[in-house]
């Protein structure tokens, strides 16, 4: 990953001058800066963060016809499918105005607020949240509207639709967490009072439920229950110290 970033011809000079703390984000994050007027301009902002997560799957499934035959024309299948250890890759592009440019703009207000968002979505408990949805079992009924018998390709292009719309649903889930920072810092032009508590309740069981989280019941156990694998709120803690340095 990082030889990727530092072959990049348009690698931001701003990137290799990082601190210690914001290298961790850079890396965690593949996060890309770059100035971009126009969809600052349609964002209304001062800056904008973008984001994009990649998952790398392989599902496995079963599928069984409803009919033998097409009814009206449609092919009705019902699927299962499930998958092991997707990989997830997260992706960022910080854009900044044109005629931003600071002599040192590690200690600028507005890039340390591009980074508070860098830090909510690489925060260490949305992987796994992310995987924990898209490890889940499901079942669904497929409809395919063609002359002949879908083909198990067809199928399976099905799947990845369906698995594709998971993954738009959690990117939409940390929109909204971004909003939120947006909202309680002003678009960082204030601080927020108590920063820890407010990034620690993100991605605790009532920020899941208040951002409408399709799937807060799947990763509900695993928000709460000590036993099971999640950063523990010292973990979480130290992923959002960068800005005390
Ligand atoms: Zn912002």
């Amino acid at each position: 990953m990082q030889m990727g970033r530092a072959q990049s011809p348009k690698i931001h000079p701003w990137l290799a001058q990082a601190p210690g703390e914001f290298v961790r984000l850079i890396d965690r994050g593949n996060v890309q800066v770059k100035v971009d007027d126009e969809r600052i301009r349609l964002a209304g902002k001062s800056a904008l963060t973008l984001f994009q997560f990649v998952a790398d799957f392989d599902s496995k499934f079963k599928y069984e016809w409803i009919d033998a035959k097409p009814k009206n024309g449609v092919w009705k299948a019902r699927i299962i499918a499930w998958m092991d250890q997707p990989k997830i890759r997260l992706e960022h592009t910080i854009c900044i105005p044109s005629t931003y440019n600071p002599t040192e703009p590690w200690k600028s207000k507005l890039i340390q607020h591009e980074f508070d968002h860098v830090a909510i979505s690489t925060d260490p408990r949305l992987v796994k949240i992310i995987k924990r949805v898209l490890q889940r079992r499901r079942t669904w009924v497929a409809q395919f509207e063609q002359p002949t018998l879908p083909s198990e390709n067809e199928v399976r292009d099905q799947i990845r639709q369906e698995i594709g719309l998971d993954i738009k649903n959690c990117e939409r889930m940390v929109q909204a967490q971004y909003d939120r920072l947006d909202k309680e810092s002003s678009d960082g032009l204030s601080t927020i009072g108590n920063r820890f508590d407010f990034f620690f309740e993100l991605y605790s069981v009532s920020g899941l439920e208040r951002c409408q989280f399709e799937y807060v019941d799947e990763v509900r156990a695993m928000l709460t229950d000590k036993r099971l694998d999640i950063p523990t709120k010292k973990e979480v803690e130290q992923h959002y110290l960068f800005l005390s340095l």
